[in-house]
């Protein structure tokens, strides 16, 4: 199999290129020490090596239709700042993102149906390479109802020596290093899952406001934030750490990007309610989806994503169009996964906490859109109801949510842990 560059591959590498510069940048600003960040990508006939500047861990992949790509999973390892076109008959281009804090993605888009074949990490665990081979539109099919399939690195095979024909090496430029992560906390055991619970609004951006009661959404939720993770470093069984433990100002994708370069398992963000009716009142669990499950959800995005306006100006920076590489892949696993963990929260929290007869609504919520974290919104109660806002700002109130939700989180993870037990690798 040969391969080459042409014009229209160049014209499509520079617009991918930009595209994914403008994505790695705002998911990539921090990289954990210690991972293998990508140092090229080698495309020798038909067999393709990605070359790691550090020792990684493992890697999966699966095969996806509509346009037909490989992705590639490789834990402890870190996307690069940049993106590789080396075209052959059947890769049309070979992308990378950092899927989580120790994941990086590599996608290869496809220009005839092909499986990956062989795939194996080096010894030392610095590179992963792999055969394509051209197979039939049936057979491709056949491979994609396979699943996901791993491989990890062979302790004890030597490496064996590769016939390069053609090759051509992409240097890509590390990783930047940027913003500060929070602290995590909780279990000391690194293979503990991570929560990560996200206080809504802060700083500039007070949230919905009791006049009557002066009470401040942005307070109610940090107070809850911090007792759910008081709750959880004494039970001892989870990593947590907060988006914010003080009144500062985060734009939605900062709270989402840092439980995404965190590699945290699931992401909480507390909320606390506001509606003209005073009666209303009691708590209600959002997930994502495209469309709201009624015109309360749609109004309740409508004001949550409006944290990022303010003073007329969008601090996001960034519109809805996160929708990139990463996302069409997993969003729909994570979203099911949250959606079961909206309903075990309500029924792990309804002693502590009293729930709307509707407690599970759909909308749009920009900090929900970490497409590979499960990820719910917690609106916790109503602050324009006088009771809610007494329980949502007493002690008593908030440690009582902690418990809830501490147990909800208990439980969620204890059936993951349940279900890995089946190794069938999807
Ligand atoms: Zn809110």
């Amino acid at each position: 199999m040969t391969f080459g560059w042409t014009s229209v591959t160049a014209a499509l590498h520079k617009r991918r290129m930009l595209h994914s510069l403008a994505l790695v940048g705002m998911i990539l600003t921090a990289t954990p020490g210690g991972a293998g960040g990508i140092a090229a990508v080698d495309v020798a006939d038909n067999r393709v090596t990605v070359r790691f500047d550090d020792r990684v861990d493992g890697a999966s992949a699966f095969l996806l239709d509509g346009p037909r790509r490989i992705a590639l999973d490789i834990s402890g390892a870190q996307a690069g700042r940049g993106n590789v076109i080396p075209a052959n008959n059947a890769i049309a281009a070979i992308r990378q993102g950092q899927l989580s804090g120790d994941t990086a993605r590599v996608v290869l888009d496809l220009s005839t149906p092909a499986t990956l074949d062989d795939a194996r990490i080096a010894p030392d665990g610095k590179s992963l390479s792999f055969s394509i081979q051209g197979v039939s539109d049936s057979h491709f099919r056949a491979a994609i109802g396979k699943g996901r399939t791993r491989f990890d690195a062979p302790a004890d095979m030597a490496a064996r020596p590769q016939k390069r024909l053609h090759s051509i090496t992409v240097p890509i430029p590390a990783a930047a290093r940027g913003v500060t992560l929070p602290p995590v906390e909780g279990a000391h055991d690194g293979a503990r899952p991570l929560v990560v619970i996200d206080a809504g609004h802060g700083g500039h951006d007070p949230g919905a406001i009791n006049k009557e009661h002066g009470k401040r959404e942005k307070d109610v939720t940090l107070a809850i934030a911090q007792a759910i993770r008081d709750q959880l470093v004494k039970s001892g069984r989870v990593r947590v750490a907060l988006t914010r433990d003080d009144d500062r100002f985060l734009v939605l994708q900062e709270r989402y990007g840092i439980a995404r370069k965190l590699g945290a398992d699931l992401f909480i963000s507390i909320h606390a309610d506001a509606a003209e009716n005073a009666d209303a009142h009691g708590a209600t669990v959002y997930t994502l989806s495209e469309t709201a499950s009624d015109r309360e959800a749609a109004r309740l995005a409508a004001r949550e994503n409006k944290a990022d306006i303010i003073n007329g100006m969008n601090m996001g920076g960034q519109s809805g169009d996160v929708s990139s590489i990463l996302i069409d892949l997993t969003q729909r696993e994570s979203m099911n996964i949250s959606a079961n963990f909206a309903r075990l929260l309500q029924r792990e929290a309804a002693p502590y906490v009293p729930f709307r007869s509707a407690y599970h609504r759909f909308a749009s919520l920009m900090v929900l859109k970490a497409p590979d974290t499960p990820s719910v919104l917690f609106e916790t109660g109503y602050i324009s109801n006088a009771e809610d806002a007494a329980f949502l700002s007493s002690r008593q109130g908030q440690q009582k949510i902690a418990q809830g939700v501490a147990r909800a989180i208990e439980v969620h993870f204890a059936r993951k842990l349940a279900m890995r037990g089946d190794t069938s690798g999807g």
